[in-house]
């Protein structure tokens, strides 16, 4: 069979939207290390093991089959593994160093590049080798005879390498909204844990917090109900005006951007009409300067190209919704369309197909226009989106609003980071952090203002 027929190319194809190629890459690397050099107990040391009233340290790893062998202690079997395995994210560290070197180039040629076609850039070293050793520290990752290292704790590893990388020098923080400061849907709740995080965040000097969120109101009063917890937690903390003031939310991805005030409210912060055409021409030829472009008036606007899009894509919506039979309707707004329940829950497979289909379709309708208008399609967890501008345009704009000019001093947080969510768009603009959910964001802030104030970093001085 040809190899473009493969089946291993059309499951790669129909499956690619579940998969992080990293990751899956760092996964791969890692598993001959635990194949080769861990070993079940024999029955013999398990027999051994409990004779002994169960004392790790009496108990011996034995190959049957070779009585002369002095066979390692469990102990020995085990250090060995952390050892090879702190030495395979060494490697992956230097990968990452050397494609840092190339990844302004038209065509780079590093190493990384071409052991995963798909990987993108970097903003910062990683300390992948460290994050590791902190990790096993605490989960004994390397102890284990049957589990090998999962995509999770990978992408734990990764997090915690972008903080240790991030912390010193981070300048402007933002995050997702649902599932990563609360549930799908949910408000901002006054006991959160991330109340505290968030307030803790605002009193570092020069550190600006930010939610970038799908969320499209044009009211602040919308999102202050919803963040009604969090600006509540500020006012009875009694944060200074100057931390305060260090607080946005940028809505509808990048298109509504709010600041807070001295008196804990929601201020809207006027955005020239349609900026991100503007952001996504630049930001498409790359990041090598360190400047952040300055906003165009809005005579560079044209809305035509915006309801056309919208447009289309409502269609595509409706006959995914008709072919599917799903139970749904179709909402349209000034800058998004959407597909939502009304009745049952829409199936996850189904609201994929929604998404993948719109990104297919939209690509090829914009093949067929001079206009670029950037978008981002979407599945939601409950509906699928699509919306003008995206969370790269949006972190970006935050960025020029509080005066960041790198996005290495930027790290945005989200959860949707396969290929069907909306905080994908961020990665090509600032490091990012994959979490899963808001008590996986909170254990992430912890990490980072411990790392903070190992680099001298006051948190509370604000
Ligand atoms: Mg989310």
């Amino acid at each position: 069979m040809s190899d473009h027929f493969s089946a291993y190319r059309i499951n790669y194809a129909l499956r690619s939207h579940k998969r992080d190629p990293f990751i899956e890459f760092i996964k791969s690397q890692l598993l001959p290390a635990f194949a080769l050099h861990v070993r079940p107990l024999s029955a013999a040391a398990i027999a051994s093991f409990l004779v002994s009233g169960g004392n790790p340290s009496n108990t011996t790893a034995t190959n049957d089959n070779d009585d002369d062998a002095v066979p390692p202690t469990p102990t020995d079997d085990l250090d060995a593994l952390r050892g090879h395995y702190a030495q395979i994210f060494a490697s992956i560290e230097r990968l990452i160093h050397d494609h840092r070197a190339e990844q302004d180039k038209p065509k780079p040629e590093s190493r990384l590049n071409m052991l995963v076609p798909t990987i993108g850039r970097f903003f910062t070293d990683l300390p992948l080798r460290n994050a590791f050793l902190a990790h096993d520290d605490r989960l004994a990752l390397a102890a284990r005879r049957h589990v090998p290292p999962s995509f999770n704790e990978i992408r734990g590893i990764l997090n915690t390498a972008q903080l240790m990388a991030s912390a010193p020098d981070l300048q402007l923080i933002t995050f997702d909204g649902d599932m990563t400061l609360y549930d799908d849907g949910a408000n901002f709740a006054e006991d959160s844990h991330l109340v505290n995080l968030l307030c803790d965040l605002l009193s570092v000097k020069g550190l600006h917090v930010a939610i970038v969120t799908a969320a499209g109101y044009t009211e602040a009063e919308r999102y202050e109900f919803r963040l009604s917890g969090l600006l509540k937690g500020m006012a009875d903390r009694k944060l200074s005006a100057t931390a305060v003031a260090k607080f946005w939310v940028m809505g509808g991805e990048c298109n509504y951007l709010f600041r807070c005030s001295s008196t804990y409210r929601l201020e809207r912060v006027p955005l020239p009409a349609l900026p991100e055409v503007f952001y996504s021409t630049v930001l498409q030829r790359g990041t090598s300067s360190p400047d952040l472009p300055t906003i165009p008036d809005s005579s560079s606007t044209n809305t035509h190209d915006v309801t056309g899009l919208l447009d289309v894509a409502e269609r595509i919506l409706r006959l995914c919704a008709a072919q599917m039979r799903l139970p749904a309707k179709i909402i349209r707004k000034p800058r998004a369309v959407g597909i939502v329940t009304s009745g049952t829950r829409i199936q996850r497979e189904q609201l994929d197909e929604c998404a993948l289909s719109l990104q297919h379709g939209l690509n090829l309708y914009q093949q067929t226009t001079d206009a670029h208008v950037p978008y981002c399609a979407f599945n939601g967890g409950s509906d699928v989106w699509v919306d003008i501008g995206n969370k790269q345009i949006g972190v970006m704009m935050v960025a020029h609003a509080v005066g960041v000019a790198r996005g290495a001093s930027i790290v945005h947080v989200g959860d949707q980071f396969l290929s069907t969510g909306n905080d994908y768009a961020a990665r090509r603009g600032c490091p990012t952090l994959w979490i899963t959910s808001p008590t996986e964001t909170a254990a992430a802030l912890v990490e980072l203002v411990g790392e903070m104030r190992a680099n001298g970093r006051e948190v509370g001085g604000e």
